[in-house]
């Protein structure tokens, strides 16, 4: 059984009950019984920790860029040197992940601290000519203000991470509000910020529902900016509040990302390629490649080696290191997986393997052929272990079905002609294309964002800080 933990809301660095008084319980996707309990914040919580973003967004803008540099370079320090000992059983318990999964988000995570340290000092600005000889202009980068922080729970470390390092490296301050299934990991890493000593103000954590607790955040006039991590349902409620109040809004949503095999590429080879970019953390990842389509002459040698790969997967034992993924986050997740995949079945498409659950919240590794192209299964996120696999002609219809989404997040092509594969990464409408890889890539320098319903707005390295940035155009008239 997991330690079981109570959590407050983080507000200016003190652990702090929510005004009701309320907290809600916490469930392990393993067990699916309370493993805690935190604070339920609502309106009055949000009041409190955006008064005290706005003091602290004065206290951190106002430090120069090599202590704000050395503050998150300190918080990167103690990721690295204490992140396993505080965060892995809480990853492993809270959000479900398997062991490899819960490590490499802990080093990510230090990753992305560094990473933002270093944009720190490169908000640079730019100066440019002037028709009139007696005057001077300069466009200079300045931080938004109070930034709210709305997070998922695929990722609760690494994502969040990402989320609060980059604004606060451009000099805002966040308040954060995480999925209310991984409260806990996400007070206790706000923590880790205010003991590196990001000022107590300027980060803030508070814990609660959607409507409850994220909707007063993202509609506070003292909040400047909001960032969501999420589903596009909740995005395109988010973004249409945001902009009745002309906020900066970056959303990072869902996808449907397809991986492209063509037929040059060794189908064994590619079958692992796609086992990797889908079943990572059970297909609970953005940029799992949820959409499979295969060049006819391979179609067969693919689909056989995708079957193999799919039933040797190690699933369910979280605590081993070779295990692939354990459960889904709570029992809706399952259902659904099996409402999708029931659709197309009753609508002519067929399994290759898997296709149940093996244990609690643990679904087998699932391989759909040829669903209806407008079905759930092909259409939407399912958000779960499984894939969809499709036969095309050729290289046209390839990018055609590629392109066959509402969706635009990453994608990835399979082959050894380069030119194939330039010629089909230019033509694939995503926010990224990977080639001879699968989707699922990360990189804390990349601009990471999608097209269409996955979202808008770019998060990695100075995108970032863009993002959170505003310009300011200053002139100055010298006289005659
Ligand atoms: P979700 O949309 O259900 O919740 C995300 C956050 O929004 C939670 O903190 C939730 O409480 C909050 N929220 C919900 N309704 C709200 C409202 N009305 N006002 C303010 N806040 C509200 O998403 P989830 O299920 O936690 O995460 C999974 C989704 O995230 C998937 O769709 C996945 O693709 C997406 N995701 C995208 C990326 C990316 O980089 N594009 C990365 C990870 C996850």
């Amino acid at each position: 059984m997991p330690d079981f933990h109570k959590s407050d809301l983080l507000i200016g660095g003190r652990d702090q009950k929510a005004q009701s008084g309320e907290y809600f319980d916490v469930l392990s996707p393993a067990t699916e019984q309370v493993m805690g309990q935190s604070a339920r914040a609502g309106n009055a919580d949000v009041e409190l920790a955006v008064a005290a973003a706005r003091q602290g967004y004065h206290e951190w803008s106002a430090l120069a860029p090599k202590e704000r540099e050395a503050t998150l370079l300190r918080a990167a320090d103690l990721m690295a040197t204490t992140g396993e000992q505080r965060y892995l059983d809480l990853l492993m318990d809270e959000s479900g992940s398997v062991i490899n999964k819960a490590r490499h988000e802990i080093y990510y995570t230090v990753d992305l601290l560094r990473t933002a340290a270093g944009e720190v000092r490169r908000l640079y600005g730019d100066t440019f000519p002037n028709d009139n000889p007696a005057r001077m202009s300069m466009v200079f980068r300045e931080p938004l203000g109070v930034v709210g922080i709305v997070s998922p729970y695929n990722a609760p470390l690494a994502l969040l991470a990402k989320m609060t390092a980059f604004p606060l490296a451009a000099g805002n301050s966040v308040v954060i509000k995480p999925s209310e299934e991984t409260p806990l990991i996400a007070v206790a890493f706000g923590k880790l910020l205010v003991e590196a000593g990001v000022p107590a103000n300027a980060v803030s954590v508070v814990t609660g529902f959607g409507q409850e607790c994220g909707a007063p955040l993202v509609s506070h006039s003292g909040v400047d900016a909001i960032a969501l991590t999420g589903s596009t349902a909740t995005g395109q409620v988010i973004g249409a509040q945001a902009m009745q109040q002309m906020k900066r809004v970056q959303l990072e949503l869902g996808g449907k990302s397809a991986l492209v095999v063509l037929k040059d590429f060794d189908p064994q080879q590619a079958a692992e390629i796609a086992v990797q970019g889908m079943f990572n953390h059970a297909g609970q990842i953005c940029m799992a490649n949820s959409r499979i389509v295969v060049e006819a002459p391979v179609f067969d040698a693919f689909c056989n080696a995708m079957k193999q790969a799919c039933e040797n997967l190690k699933i369910g034992d979280q605590r081993d290191t070779e295990c692939v993924y354990g459960p889904l986050i709570n029992r809706r997740a399952v259902e659904k997986v099996e409402a999708h995949l029931s659709d197309a079945l009753q609508r002519g498409a067929t399994v290759l393997t898997g296709g149940k659950v093996k244990q609690g919240l643990v679904f087998e590794p699932t391989v759909l052929l040829e669903p209806p192209r407008d079905s759930s299964a092909w259409r939407d996120e399912s958000f779960g272990p499984m894939t969809s696999v499709v036969k095309v002609a050729d290289f046209d219809e390839a990018i055609a079905l590629a392109n066959d989404s509402e969706y635009g997040l990453s994608a990835g092509v399979l082959t050894r002609d380069i030119q194939l594969g330039f010629k089909a990464a230019r033509a694939i409408r995503s926010g990224a294309v990977h080639i001879g890889m699968h989707a699922f890539q990360s990189n804390a320098m990349a601009p990471v964002g999608g097209l269409g319903l996955s979202g808008m707005g770019r998060s990695g390295g100075h995108y970032s800080t863009d993002e959170f940035t505003e310009l300011k155009w200053i002139s100055v008239e010298l006289g005659q």
